[in-house]
C-alpha cells in the first residue's frame, strides 16, 4: 500500500481536497478527524474520551490517537494506496507513521502540505462557522485555538516531515479547482 500524506491547517480545505482526490484517483481516505466524530457521535468508549479534546479545540493525546490510527490502518489495509488526511500533526505522531509504516513494509511516497496565509485562514473559518454544524466550528475562540494548535505542534511536525520524507509544499491559496490542479501536479 502507498501513502500519501496531505497536510495543512485546519481551512487550509485539506478535507475537501481529500475527497475529491479518493474519487479522481480511486484511493482509499483515512481522516482521523471523521473518525473521532464516528466514535462520538457512536457513543463508543473512545469516543466519550474524545470528545473532550475536539469541543475545545485540542489535539487528542498521541498515545490515544496510536492505538486508534492502526485500527484504521488494519481495516484499509487491502486498499493499493490511501489519502492521509489530519495525519499525523505531531512530531511524536510521524516517527509512529514512520516506525508503522515500515514494520508493514508500507511506503510514504508524499507529502504534500497545503499552505495558506494566516489572515486568510482567519477569513475562511468566519465563513465555516455559519455553514459547519461541527462543535469546533461553533465558536471563533475555537477555530482561532485549532489554529494556534496547528502552529504549535502541526508545523514542527511538517518540518519534521520535510526533512524525512518526500515532501511539497503548494500554495492554497486559490480556488478549489487550482488548488487540485497543484495537488495531482505534484503527486508524483
Ligand atoms: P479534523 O477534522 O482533522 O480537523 O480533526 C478534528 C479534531 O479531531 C481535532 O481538533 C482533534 O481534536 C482530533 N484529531 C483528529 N486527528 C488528530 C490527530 N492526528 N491528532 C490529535 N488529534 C486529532
Amino acid at each position: 500500500m502507498d501513502i500519501f500524506i496531505i497536510t495543512g491547517p485546519p481551512y487550509s480545505g485539506k478535507g475537501t481536497q481529500c475527497e475529491i482526490l479518493k474519487k479522481q484517483l480511486n484511493y482509499g481516505h483515512i481522516s482521523t478527524g471523521d473518525r473521532c466524530r464516528v466514535e462520538k457521535n457512536n457513543q463508543t468508549e473512545i469516543g466519550k474520551i474524545l470528545s473532550e479534546y475536539e469541543e475545545k479545540g485540542n489535539l487528542v493525546p498521541d498515545s490515544i490517537i496510536k492505538d486508534l490510527f492502526e485500527k484504521i490502518i488494519d481495516e484499509n489495509i487491502e486498499e493499493k494506496a490511501i489519502i492521509l488526511d489530519g495525519y499525523p500533526r505531531t512530531i511524536p505522531q510521524v516517527r509512529d507513521l514512520i516506525d508503522l509504516t515500515t514494520s508493514k513494509g508500507l511506503k510514504i511516497k508524499k507529502v504534500i502540505s497545503i499552505s495558506v496565509p494566516h489572515f486568510e485562514l482567519l477569513n475562511r473559518a468566519k465563513f465555516r462557522a455559519k455553514t459547519s454544524t461541527r462543535v469546533d466550528d461553533s465558536n471563533i475562540k475555537i477555530q482561532e485555538k485549532r489554529i494556534k494548535v496547528f502552529e504549535e505542534f502541526t508545523l514542527p511536525a511538517i518540518n519534521f516531515m520535510n526533512s524525512e520524507l518526500d515532501f511539497v509544499e503548494i500554495d492554497g491559496h486559490g480556488s478549489i479547482e487550482e488548488t487540485n490542479e497543484k495537488i495531482i501536479e505534484n503527486l508524483n
